[in-house]
């Protein structure tokens, strides 16, 4: 079977923390891990994770890169006297201000600001949208009354989601402040921003980082309604984005969330942005050994939507088959993956990247489509040019070149790119004799292939301009 092009993202969690089932992850074709800070109290609890992860990747030889997931705003309902409340359909439920114990007819929520944002008519979903009340007062205590129009048993500190409104929270909290300056010294590859409403969020969360002179790619978690309606200005604002389908679909309701993915991938694909399906993707294979049809036809359909990635969260996070779950994950892509409408972007819209390197990029796709070449070999130090070549959706694998470890890891997320480490030497005819070199003693390719190489011989930084067909070994 070839060579499998659609990335796959794990979950790190108690079920995968250990060094031998990290190992398994990895030869079963995990290529990004994601450190969720939800459910850490501190990064220090990540530092001995990513630093077995790392050892174990390298002595394997196979790269894997690290996401660092912040949790951002999640909204929760307070603590409750029993424990329990029982929600009865048509009763009345304040949620008043303050960290009391609900009982009765009352409960609180972790955010200050709910009677500001709230209006009258507006929803209030509780534990993964499975409760529902409705808005029908808010009083000058600041008091919100609800009536409960789903009811279902509350539990302690369940999730809420305020669908109908723009919360006043900022993406970034404190809790994320510290996750981020804890991630600096981890060196993580890319950064997740939680319930990102608009382009303002992405701005606030690169200040921090330059404060913190930490530099990574991020990626914007598209979970909510006011999300989906400033995606162009976020799609500006950002490397990637997450379909991030779990509170999404609370938030939106599930029947909207299939063609909000393909609306997403392909707009983020357009602008050669990074695009990731996230959630609940195997989710019976947390518990069991196979996947259900239709979890396999949701990954086949993310790949066919184009997506640089799939996620798997709690399959890999608690789940009792971690490894199982990735082998199948990738079995899925890499039969799906020869029937996808190779159609060529070779609309690259990213008003960033230098006119003459989309030209030579758009000319090794076409190449490479036209011949029978066994790899299109780039030469990168960012990573830009690989990732544009990624986006021109060639059937050819590309072989990403560089010197630089981050780059390597980063590169993991792109879609049919193999990041490989190289120096590079001074002259442009060792570096592509010694890429051949590289990529033959690793087996993937033989004497006699031809490969379209692509490079960037000039002082400018970033910009490539050179497309040259070889035949490996002369
Ligand atoms: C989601 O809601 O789908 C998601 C990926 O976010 P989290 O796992 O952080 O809830």
């Amino acid at each position: 079977m070839s060579m499998r092009r659609t990335k796959i993202i794990c979950t790190l969690g108690p079920a995968s923390m250990h060094t031998g089932v990290m190992s398994g992850l990895i030869e079963a074709g995990m290529n990004i891990a994601r450190l969720n800070c939800s459910h850490v109290k501190n990064t220090a609890e990540l530092e001995l994770p990513v630093d077995n992860l790392r050892r174990i990747a390298r002595m394997s030889g196979k790269p894997v890169g690290t996401l660092l997931d912040l949790g951002g705003p999640k909204i929760r309902s307070g603590y409750l006297v029993d424990g329990t409340m029982q929600l009865v359909n048509g009763a009345k439920l304040r949620i008043v201000p303050g960290d009391a114990e609900g009982r009765d007819d009352w409960i609180t929520c972790s955010h200050d600001g709910l009677a500001d944002d709230l209006k009258v008519g507006q929803r209030v979903l509780i534990d993964d949208g499975l409760m529902e009340l409705i808005v029908t007062d808010i009083t000058g205590d600041r008091v919100v009354h609800t009536e409960v129009v789903v009811g279902g048993l509350l539990k302690t500190r369940k999730g809420m989601n305020l669908p109908d409104c723009q919360v006043s929270l900022p993406a970034l909290t404190d809790k994320d402040k510290r996750d981020l300056a804890g991630a600096v010294d981890l060196g993580v590859d890319y950064v997740a921003l939680s319930f990102v409403q608009s382009a303002q969020d992405i701005i606030d969360l690169k200040d921090e980082m330059a404060k913190l002179r930490m530099r990574a790619p991020i990626i914007a978690k598209i979970e909510k309604p006011q999300a989906v309606d400033n995606l162009d200005s976020i799609l500006d604002e950002v490397d990637g984005i997450m379909v991030a389908r779990g509170d999404l679909a609370v938030e939106v309701g599930n029947y909207k969330v299939p063609i909000l993915q393909k609306e997403m991938l392909g707009k983020s694909n357009r602008r050669g942005v990074l695009d990731i399906v996230a959630t609940q993707m195997l989710e019976s294979m947390t518990s069991n050994p196979r996947p259900t049809r239709a979890e396999a036809s949701d990954v086949a359909n993310a790949v066919l939507d184009g997506c640089d990635a799939v996620m798997l969260s709690g399959e890999t996070a608690a789940g009792n088959y971690p490894i199982e779950a990735v082998k199948v994950m990738d079995r899925i892509c890499r039969e799906v993956e020869p029937w996808m409408e190779w159609t060529e972007h070779l609309r690259i819209e990213d008003p960033d990247a230098p006119p003459i390197t989309v030209a030579i990029v758009k000319a090794a796709a076409s190449i490479a489509r036209q011949g029978d070449y066994k790899a299109i070999i780039v030469f990168t130090l960012s990573g830009r040019t690989a990732q544009l070549l990624a986006g021109t959706f060639a059937r050819t694998t590309i072989f990403a070149m560089t010197p630089q470890p981050q780059t390597v890891r980063k590169m993991c997320l792109y879609r049919g790119v193999v990041p490989v480490h190289m120096p590079f030497p001074a002259n442009s005819d060792a570096m592509i004799a010694q890429a051949e070199q590289v990529l033959v003693d690793k087996g993937y390719l033989s004497a006699g292939d031809e490969a379209v190489v692509v490079a960037g011989f000039t002082k400018l930084k970033g910009v490539a301009n050179m497309v040259k067909v070889v035949r490996i070994g002369g």
